[in-house]
């Protein structure tokens, strides 16, 4: 994606938050998030994305921010089954509850960049703000319909399609050999 490159990062964040703080499937198997101190250092890895240097994070804004997991997943389905209007309204209720608000920061020897922060100063806040701020750039744009949710079976994690013709389908390679393999395998029977 080339919106910029922060907007990429937070949309890659999202997925990250997704994909780590969510149950359901992953790559064949039941899936279950890691709480307590495995949750937060789950999160503080998520946040490091993109050679940031890892925050440090409580276990409350861990928990916070799997709250906000669970909505941002809804986006991307959303929009996995065509339905952009629900997706849309999540992400403007989003945006309206964590009051996402941008600011210029300038920091780590980068140029002035524009972030998206919350009210309230936290970190959870602020991610949660800055994520559903991404979203929102990615939805508004021709392509609002790069966010998908795995399409291999028992799998549900998410992923956002960067590909130039937008065809992509699975969150992995793991999943992708995954179906490429059964598909041989059928043949061959
Ligand atoms: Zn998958």
């Amino acid at each position: 994606m080339n919106f910029n490159s922060h907007t990429d990062a937070v949309v890659a964040i999202a997925v990250g938050l997704v994909n780590a703080l969510t149950a359901g499937e992953a790559r064949g198997r039941p899936y279950q998030p890691p709480v307590g101190e495995a949750r937060a250092a789950a999160v503080a890895d998520i946040l490091s994305i993109g050679d940031r240097p890892a925050p440090a994070v409580a276990e409350a804004e861990a928990d916070a921010l799997a709250e906000v997991a669970g909505r941002l997943r809804g986006v991307f389905e959303a929009v996995a089954r065509g339905d952009v209007d629900t997706a849309a309204y999540a992400v403007n209720a989003l945006l309206a509850e964590t009051d996402a608000r941008p600011h210029l920061d300038r920091h780590d020897g980068e140029p002035w960049h524009l972030h998206f922060r919350g009210a309230g100063g936290t970190l959870s806040g602020n991610y949660a703000a800055g994520c559903a701020t991404g979203l929102a750039v990615v939805l508004g744009s021709e392509l609002h319909d790069r966010l998908g949710v795995c399409t291999a079976p028992h799998c549900d994690r998410v992923y956002v399609d960067t590909s130039r013709n937008g065809t992509r389908r699975f969150c992995s390679t793991a999943c992708q050999n995954r179906v490429k393999t059964a598909a041989f395998r059928a043949r061959g029977s």
